[in-house]
């Protein structure tokens, strides 16, 4: 179907570069399997022996230095039968991991060995323009690659004709589902920066429980997480009853991958749904920056409800950003639980626990949730405005 081939024209209007990824399952034939797991085989291979070399090279010479692909070609003329790119990608991968290692060794840590059994391979392809056409393009029935062919593929969203595909990346889940994520490049109009008005702007106060109350007082529909955490629980019990080793136990570990698979998709349709939602509603959005650090810390004393504020916060971002809208980080220094919305009254003697106060200025009754949604909309985008005046 050549419609659905992208096109290497951008519009003439497109200045900012913007990338879009479209993540699709792939169910290659037996033939195809065979030759994405060889590719996934010599990847590691080959990572390991450049890895190897540079410790080796490094202890021997007190010199970095990391040799190419071609290099091992000579030995190892099974790396041939492989498509030659993601054998480079590794390269560059490998130069990638030492330079984040270099600069900040304490949070990317030296670059490890992989196994088999670290179940996490994956290899990238970058598309090529040839004038018969790109290397590697979606079709109605799945993605064509070079080595590969046709993959079939369950691809349920189409690109823009005018997006232009850069590259894909073949990964395995730990459950052996084959996926592909491909990555789109796209020049997008600037858009126009709006000035929000206050019943246009929306206030979220975080909260474990309902993931937020916002300026409204409306709180998500959250998915049954919560209910598919206790069933994973439950699997796991049952494993440790299990002999390691027995077919019994791989099955039920089969299970459990799947159920984390699951949980893992609920939270990213939700966060997706949730934020499209709010950005395609409101013209600009209020948050609180402290909201996150005093939640994580929450999170690793035991809480379950895990639903992803980070990623969240970073797709609401964007979505708003990509329409020229507005999304506001609260600076800490305002006081947004402890102020009263009706009259502006700030009260020090606030107990943060509790869930309603009188106010002692006005006397207006307020839900501490809402209140403080509504504080952290005002002030966010009296922030913005002034912001904005001074730029
Ligand atoms: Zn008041």
């Amino acid at each position: 179907m050549a419609a659905d081939r992208p096109e290497r024209r951008q519009p003439q209007d497109g200045k900012a570069k913007q990338y879009n990824v479209l993540k699709f399952r792939l169910y290659p034939t037996q033939e195809q399997a065979g030759q994405i797991e060889k590719t996934f085989g010599c990847c590691r291979y080959l990572w390991n022996k450049m890895l190897a070399d540079v410790q080796e090279f490094y202890a021997a010479t007190d010199m970095h230095f990391i040799p190419t692909p071609a290099k091992y070609k000579k030995e190892a003329p099974f790396l041939c039968d492989v498509d030659s790119q993601p054998l480079c990608n590794v390269h560059q991968n490998l130069r990638r991991a030492f330079m984040d290692f270099f600069r900040a060794p304490e949070s990317f840590g030296y670059p490890q060995f992989k196994t088999k059994k670290s179940g996490r391979d994956s290899y990238m392809v970058y598309c090529r323009q040839y004038r018969t056409g790109p290397s590697i393009y979606l079709t109605g029935s799945g993605i064509q690659m070079p080595r590969l062919g046709l993959v079939p593929a369950n691809i349920h969203k189409k690109p823009l004709h005018w997006w232009s595909l850069r590259f894909v990346t073949i990964s395995k889940t730990a459950s052996g589902k084959y996926m592909c994520a491909a990555t789109f490049g796209c020049g997008v109009r600037e858009s126009e920066r709006l000035t929000p008005a206050r019943e246009r702007t929306l206030g979220l106060n975080f909260s474990l429980k309902r993931f937020y109350v916002d300026s409204e007082g409306r709180s998500p529909e959250l998915p049954g997480i919560g209910a598919s955490r206790e069933k994973l629980a439950r699997m796991q019990q049952k494993l440790s009853r299990m002999e390691p080793g027995s077919n019994n136990y791989d099955q039920q570990l089969q299970k459990i991958r799947l159920e984390h698979e699951h949980i893992a998709n609920q939270r990213r349709d939700f966060i997706h749904k949730e934020s499209r939602r709010i950005a395609n509603a409101w013209d600009a959005v209020c948050v609180r920056d402290t909201d996150l650090v005093e939640l994580s810390q929450k999170l690793r004393q035991g809480g379950v409800m895990d639903y992803g504020f980070g990623a969240f916060r970073g797709c609401l971002k964007y979505k708003l950003e990509r329409q020229g809208k507005a999304y506001i980080v609260l600076d800490r220094l305002f006081p947004a639980a402890k102020t009263c919305n009706e009259c502006g009254y700030v009260n020090g003697e606030l107990d943060s626990h509790r869930k309603s106060w009188t106010c002692p200025g006005c006397g207006a009754q307020l839900a501490r949730e809402i209140n403080t949604a509504r504080n952290i909309r005002d002030m966010g985008l009296e922030q913005y405005l002034t912001q904005m005046e001074n730029s």
